[in-house]
C-alpha cells in the first residue's frame, strides 16, 4: 500500500523522523490511506471507501515530487499512523531485515556493560535503534519486550525465533511481553507480563546495576519493571552522597536512588512515594545490599504534602533527589506541567540545607532542558545560592536519533 504524505510530514521523514501522524497523510488519499478505520469498520455517516490497511502492513511513503520516500509499518489504531523503518528501496522490510537490526542493537551493547557489574540494561530502544516500536529490556536472564503502538504485534511470532536465538547466545533464557501489547491489560492477579519464550519468568528478581543489587518487579512494576534510564544518574547520586547526612528521595519508587545514597555514605535516607508496595521492594533492595532499612525512613505520602509538613517541622536535607512521573504527557499539558514543576521545586528548595545538593529530574519529552531549568530559577527556588553543576540525560543504552527529539526525554539537573 502507498501512503501519500503532506509536505511537512515528508520533510520530517527526510530528516529521519520515524513517525508519521495521521494528519501528516495528504487528504487526497482514500480512507484506507488515511487509515481512519480498521478493515470493515466505518465511521457513522461515512461511506466505505475501499479496504483499509491492517496494523503491521508494510506501506510505501510518497509525497509531492517524490514517488518513494521510504517504507514503514502501518498502525490502524494509534495516533502515529506509520512508523518509518527505512528510506532506501532495498532491502525488503521483512522479519530478516528486522532481525538484522536487532542483532546490531544487541551487538552494540555486548561491549558496553562488560566489567561494570551490570545485568540490567536496554537491549533495544525502539526508534533510537532504528527498530521503531520495539523496546527490549534485559533483566539478567530474562528479557522483557514492550511494543509501542499496534504495528509490531502481528510480527512478534515471526520475530520470536530470531529473538530467542540472538538473546539466547547472550545468556537470556526467558522472554516476556509487557501488557501494553496485551489486549486485556493486566491479568486477574494484576500481572502485566505474558510469557513468550523459555522457562517461566520470575515475578520479581534481583539484578545488578553498577555494583548495586536492585529488586525488579517484572510482573507488576512500572515500565518493563524498572527505570533503567536512571542507571548512570543513580551512580552519580551515590558519589554525591559521600559526606551528606540527611538525604531526601522524592518519588522514590523501588528505592534505586535511596540505596545509592545509603551506599554512598548518607547517614539517613528518607524515601517518599505514594505507593507502599514500592517501599516494600526498596527495603528488600536495602537488605540485599547489606544496608539496614531500619536506619532509614520510608514514607508513604503525596510528595507535595510531605514537603509542606517537612517545611513546617523545620526539617532540612543535605541532598534531595526529585524524580516525579511525567507531568506533561502531551504538548497541551505543558503549561500545567511547568506550573507543577515550579510548585514542586519551590517546596523542595525550602527544605534544602544551605550548601546542599538538589538533583531534579523530568521525564517529559515535551519539556525541553531550557523549559525545565526555568522551573529551577532563583524566583522559583526563592534563593540565590545555587548553581547548575551538571545537566545529565539518559544513558547510552537509550540511544536516540538526531531528528527524533521525543526520544530525548530525560533531564537530570544537579544544582549545588
Ligand atoms: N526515581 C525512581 C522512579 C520514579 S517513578 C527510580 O529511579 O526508579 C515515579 C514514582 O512516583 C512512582 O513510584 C509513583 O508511585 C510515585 N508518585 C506519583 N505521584 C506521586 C505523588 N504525588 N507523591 C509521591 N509519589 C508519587
Amino acid at each position: 500500500m502507498r501512503v501519500h504524505l503532506t509536505a511537512t510530514a515528508a520533510a520530517a521523514v527526510r530528516r529521519g523522523h520515524p513517525w508519521v501522524y495521521r494528519d501528516g497523510i495528504a487528504g487526497g488519499g482514500n480512507a484506507a490511506q488515511r487509515g481512519e478505520r480498521r478493515r470493515g469498520e466505518r465511521a457513522r455517516g461515512e461511506p466505505a471507501r475501499g479496504d483499509a490497511a491492517a496494523s503491521g502492513d508494510v506501506v510505501e511513503l510518497s509525497a509531492e515530487g517524490a514517488t518513494f520516500l521510504g517504507r514503514g509499518l502501518w498502525d490502524a489504531e494509534s495516533a502515529i499512523a506509520v512508523r518509518v523503518f527505512q528510506r532506501t528501496q532495498a532491502p525488503q522490510l521483512d522479519e530478516r531485515a528486522l532481525a538484522e537490526r536487532l542483532e546490531r542493537a544487541f551487538a552494540l551493547r555486548d561491549g558496553w556493560f562488560a566489567g561494570r557489574d551490570t545485568t540490567a540494561y536496554r537491549l533495544c530502544n525502539g526508534e533510537g535503534d532504528r527498530v521503531p516500536s520495539l523496546v527490549i529490556d534485559r533483566y539478567d536472564r530474562a528479557a522483557v519486550v514492550r511494543l509501542d503502538g499496534g504495528m509490531l504485534a502481528p510480527w512478534i511470532d515471526r520475530l520470536l525465533p530470531h529473538l530467542a536465538r540472538a538473546l539466547g547466545a547472550r545468556g537470556v533464557r526467558s522472554i516476556g511481553l509487557r501488557a501494553r501489547a496485551l489486549a486485556a491489560g493486566a491479568d486477574a492477579e494484576g500481572k502485566k507480563l505474558a510469557h513468550l519464550h523459555g522457562p517461566p519468568l520470575p515475578d520479581r528478581l534481583f539484578v545488578r546495576e553498577t555494583g548495586v543489587a536492585m529488586e525488579v518487579d517484572l510482573a507488576r512494576g512500572q515500565k518493563t519493571g524498572a527505570f533503567l534510564d536512571q542507571r548512570d544518574n543513580r551512580a552519580r547520586v551515590r558519589a554525591l552522597a559521600a559526606g551528606r547526612r540527611r538525604v531526601l528521595n522524592l518519588f522514590s519508587y523501588a528505592g534505586g536512588f535511596s540505596v545509592a545514597a545509603a551506599l554512598g555514605g548518607a547517614v539517613r535516607v528518607t524515601s517518599v512515594d505514594s505507593a507502599s508496595a514500592a517501599h516494600a521492594s526498596a527495603q528488600r533492595t536495602f537488605r540485599e545490599n547489606g544496608v539496614d532499612p531500619a536506619a532509614h525512613e520510608f514514607v508513604t505520602a503525596d510528595a507535595f504534602d510531605f514537603l509542606e509538613k517537612a517545611h513546617a517541622r523545620g526539617d532540612r536535607y543535605d541532598l534531595i533527589i526529585s524524580d516525579p512521573p511525567s507531568f506533561a504527557p502531551s504538548e497541551r499539558a505543558k503549561p500545567r506541567a511547568l506550573g507543577a514543576y515550579r510548585r514542586l521545586h519551590t517546596a523542595v528548595a525550602r527544605v534544602l540545607e544551605r550548601g546542599g545538593v538538589l538533583c531534579a529530574a523530568s521525564c517529559s519529552s515535551h519539556i525541553t532542558a531550557e523549559d525545565f531549568l526555568a522551573t529551577l530559577d532563583d524566583a522559583t527556588l526563592e534563593r540565590d545560592d545555587l548553581r547548575v553543576r551538571a545537566i545529565h540525560g539518559q544513558p547510552e543504552d537509550h540511544p536516540t536519533l538526531p531528528a527524533w527529539w521525543e526520544g530525548r526525554y530525560l533531564k537530570f539537573v544537579v544544582l549545588e
